[in-house]
């Protein structure tokens, strides 16, 4: 309890070759510790400041003897007066030992999604409102965050975004605390954090999250057309990137709908690279310059432009892994998750609609693991009876796997997988009802 992050030994090792040279194998284990710490290091210098190695080494050496993670589990059913969703988020922030991973004159950033406009299954207001009073009540200081979108809609930039939220009851006078969206007006304010992966050597982060001392993330459980489902990871990775870094993730490239432009040349002048230009009154792409960022598309009035997601779905969950690592790596222990299951749509609260629930509604989780606490909703979806005359097309059977039945070419589980192998958390957990 109480730990978040853990690096595995060869990608620490890699950083203390890249900064002093070459390890000699010597095969001691005071050798290789001795290298954890070069490594750690390293990792210090490279993240601006931040010191991993002081702050990690200690908690990494005593994760290796450690094999699960706990995730609390409160049900629906009310067992006697005030047994509320309410009271129950409060039991899990308690019992969850969140009152160790924030502490007093924390600035404290409660990760969720607001919701696209349109869509009305997010997470209810009134729950983050428990929330940010369980870590007032640790004396820190919460807001309420997310970061931009790649696509154009009603969460573009940080404006639109804020009043989006409001409409959708995150304001101060429900939640109790202020909305700030983590990556500035639009999307600029973020910082590279390096992580020595598969994909990225370094990956980019809001800065509102690097600012903030700890994090509660609240993430509700719903399918996704390219990770299969979003949870707690998913919410790391696309939710504390800034829109450049989504765009890393998906590796899209914008299409240009001619018979919408107008020619007007505003994506031209947004383009960091150059790659939009007019030809015959209509915005032309040239891939190879192109490097995804998205600016095109938000910038387009006539909304002509939009994203080829078409992407092959292991290495994409991949990148997201490699992403939701960066997003709490500054934060070890000091990171709760809370994964709501309950309103379980096929679609991401993205989509500008909600789709009936795949599944009955199933209960609430707390963990500072993130791998463990998505595993354990993805079991628990997983054991629910599907409904009928949904988005749910196969599958419906307990035991059966229900985002796979909706989203036939994913594979959710996938990002388990990955994440655990780079050292996120633990696939591996222990359920504890309350
Ligand atoms: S996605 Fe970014 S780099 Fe590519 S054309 Fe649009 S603005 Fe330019
Ligand atoms: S901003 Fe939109 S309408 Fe204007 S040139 Fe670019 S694609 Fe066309």
């Amino acid at each position: 309890m109480g730990y978040t992050i853990r690096l595995p030994p060869d990608v620490i090792l890699r950083l203390a070759e890249s900064s002093s040279g070459p390890i000699k194998p010597s095969g001691g284990p005071d050798d290789h510790h001795h290298h954890l710490k070069r490594g750690y290091r390293a990792l210090g210098a490279l993240t601006g400041g931040h010191n991993p190695y002081a702050l990690l080494t200690g908690e990494y050496l005593r994760k290796e003897q450690m094999t699960m993670a706990d995730v609390y589990f409160a049900d629906l059913r009310a067992r006697g007066p005030h047994d509320s969703r309410s009271r129950k988020i409060r039991r899990l922030f308690e019992a969850a030992g969140f009152g160790a991973v924030v502490r007093p004159g924390d600035l404290v950033a409660v990760k969720l999604h607001v919701g696209e406009r349109g869509c009305d299954t997010f997470i209810n207001p009134i729950f983050a409102r428990q929330v940010v009073e369980k870590i007032k009540e640790c004396r820190a200081h919460p807001f309420i965050t997310d970061t931009g979108t790649l696509y154009a809609g009603s969460r573009m930039d940080a404006v639109r975004h804020t009043v989006t939220a409001i409409e959708h009851g995150f304001d101060y006078a429900v939640v109790g605390a202020p909305v700030i969206i983590a990556d500035g007006i639009r999307g600029g304010y973020w910082s590279e954090i390096a992580i020595g992966g598969k994909h990225f050597e370094s990956v980019r982060i809001a800065g509102g999250f690097l600012d903030a001392e700890s994090m509660i993330v609240l993430s509700h459980v719903k399918g996704h057309d390219l990770a299969g489902f979003g949870g707690a990871i998913k919410n790391l990775a696309m939710g504390c990137a800034p829109p450049s870094g989504k765009a890393e993730q998906h590796v899209g490239r914008p299409l240009v709908d001619l018979d919408r432009c107008g020619g007007c040349g505003k994506c031209t002048r947004v383009c960091p690279q150059a790659a939009m230009t007019i030809v015959e009154g209509r915005a032309h792409l040239n891939p190879e310059h192109c490097v995804g960022c998205g600016d095109c598309m938000r910038s387009c009035p006539e909304g002509a432009i939009e994203f080829d997601w078409t992407t092959e779905i292991r290495p994409f969950i991949e990148r997201l892994c490699e992403y939701a690592l960066g997003a709490v790596l500054d934060k070890p222990g000091r990171v709760g998750y809370i994964n709501f299951l309950q309103n379980i749509t096929p679609d991401c609260d993205c989509v500008p609609w909600s789709d009936a629930p795949i599944v009955p509604d199933i209960g609430i989780l707390a963990s500072t693991d993130p791998v463990a606490i998505d595993h354990a909703s993805l079991d628990l979806v997983d054991s629910q009876r599907g409904f009928a005359q949904t988005a749910l097309a196969r599958n419906h059977a307990p035991g059966e796997d229900k985002f796979t039945g909706v989203w036939d070419y994913t594979d959710a589980r996938y990002q388990i997988t990955y994440a655990a192998r780079i050292g996120l958390g633990d696939a591996s957990y222990r359920l504890i009802e309350l």
